[in-house]
């Protein structure tokens, strides 16, 4: 008898680039690797490349859901499940991300 594995979801994300055409992975960590010195180390500390890779950790990995307003209906909700989201923005010198959007 065959085991069925629950199928995975994945999901899609538009609008990403490459390593070599995102500058802020080429910018080196600036921030203290002394541990006991915190305010030398972001968040206290403006650190590009900690600040953008915070950015990019932050973004969905996985499908997930939202619960929305429906218009003209106070009170009443949906909720849709979300498989793909698009980078909309990105800072024009580092390319972090900036603003993403959703479809389901
Ligand atoms: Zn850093």
């Amino acid at each position: 008898m065959k085991d069925k594995k629950p199928k995975r979801e994945y999901l899609t994300i538009e609008g990403l680039l490459p390593d070599d055409k995102i500058t802020w992975k080429k910018i080196s960590c600036t921030c203290s690797q002394d541990p006991n010195n915190i305010t030398k180390i972001y968040p206290f500390a403006a650190c590009l490349h900690c600040h953008a890779k915070e950015s990019e950790d932050s973004l969905p990995r996985v499908p997930f859901d939202i619960v929305q307003n429906v218009h003209g209906k106070l009170g009443k909700t949906i909720t849709r499940h979300i498989t793909k989201i698009k980078i909309e923005k990105r800072d024009r010198r580092t390319q972090e991300i900036l603003g993403y959007s959703f479809s389901s």
